[in-house]
C-alpha cells in the first residue's frame, strides 16, 4: 500500500513533479488543496524556516506526514535579496513581469550579475516531529539584462547558466527538472528517504 503524505503546495507543476518522483518510493502525494488545508503565513527570513512551518501546518491540519518546499532567487550584489521575498519582490500582487522589472532595475548599474536559485524541502512524519528531513539545494547562474526564452516561470528568462549558454527559460521542462534547485533538492530528499531507516513513517 502507498504511504500517503500531504504536499504543502498549490502549484500544479510542483504537485505533478513530486507525485511522479515519489511514487516509485511507495509514496502517494496528496496536495493540501485536496484536503482543504489553507496556506499558513510565511513570516521567516530563511527558506528552511518557511518550509518547516508549511510542513508542520499541513501535517497538523491533515494528520498525515507532510512535505513542503520553499524557494526563491538570491542575488549576490543585493546581499541575497529578493530571497524569501522572491514572489513579492515588486509588491504583494505576485506578478512575474513586475518582479523581473524590479530585479533588472535594481541591477542596472551593477557589474556583478551572480545569482542563484535556492530550494528548501522539509518532510515531517507528524506535526511534532523532532527530526524532520531537511534538505536545501542551489542552482547557480547570472542575471541577464535582456530576457531570453519562453519556458519556465518567474525569473527564468533572465537566469542565465554560463555552462549551458542558455537561460532557464530556454531549457526543456525535463532539462530544468534535472538541473534546477528543486530537482537537486528532491534528489537529496529521495537519497535520504532511501538511506535512513530512522525516517520510516511509522
Ligand atoms: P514558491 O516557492 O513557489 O513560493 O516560489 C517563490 C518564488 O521564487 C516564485 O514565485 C518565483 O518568483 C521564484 N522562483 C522559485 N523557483 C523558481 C524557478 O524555478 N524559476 C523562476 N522563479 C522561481
Amino acid at each position: 500500500m502507498l504511504q500517503k503524505i500531504i504536499l504543502a503546495s498549490n502549484n500544479t507543476g510542483k504537485i505533478n513533479e513530486f507525485q511522479a518522483l515519489l511514487k516509485p518510493l511507495g509514496i502517494e502525494v496528496i496536495p493540501q488543496g485536496a484536503l482543504h488545508i489553507p496556506s499558513p503565513e510565511e513570516p521567516f527570513q530563511t527558506f528552511i524556516e518557511n518550509a518547516l512551518v508549511k510542513a508542520r501546518h499541513a501535517s497538523q491540519a491533515g494528520q498525515l506526514p507532510a512535505l513542503a518546499d520553499d524557494s526563491g532567487i538570491c542575488v549576490a550584489a543585493l546581499q541575497g535579496a529578493p530571497g524569501v521575498n522572491s514572489a513579492h519582490f515588486a509588491g504583494p500582487q505576485r506578478s512575474d513581469a513586475d518582479n523581473n522589472r524590479q530585479l533588472i532595475s535594481a541591477l542596472s548599474k551593477e557589474k556583478n550579475r551572480a545569482a542563484h536559485y535556492v530550494c528548501a524541502l522539509v518532510l515531517v512524519r507528524h506535526p511534532q516531529d523532532p527530526e524532520p528531513i531537511v534538505v536545501q539545494a542551489q542552482w547557480y547562474g547570472e542575471i541577464l539584462e535582456q530576457a531570453r526564452g519562453s519556458g519556465g516561470f518567474g525569473y527564468d528568462p533572465y537566469f542565465f547558466i554560463p555552462a549551458l549558454g542558455k537561460t532557464a527559460a530556454e531549457l526543456t521542462a525535463a532539462e530544468k527538472n534535472r538541473l534546477s534547485h528543486r530537482g537537486l533538492a528532491l534528489q537529496k530528499l529521495i537519497h535520504q528517504l532511501q538511506g535512513s531507516s530512522a525516517h520510516q513513517f511509522n
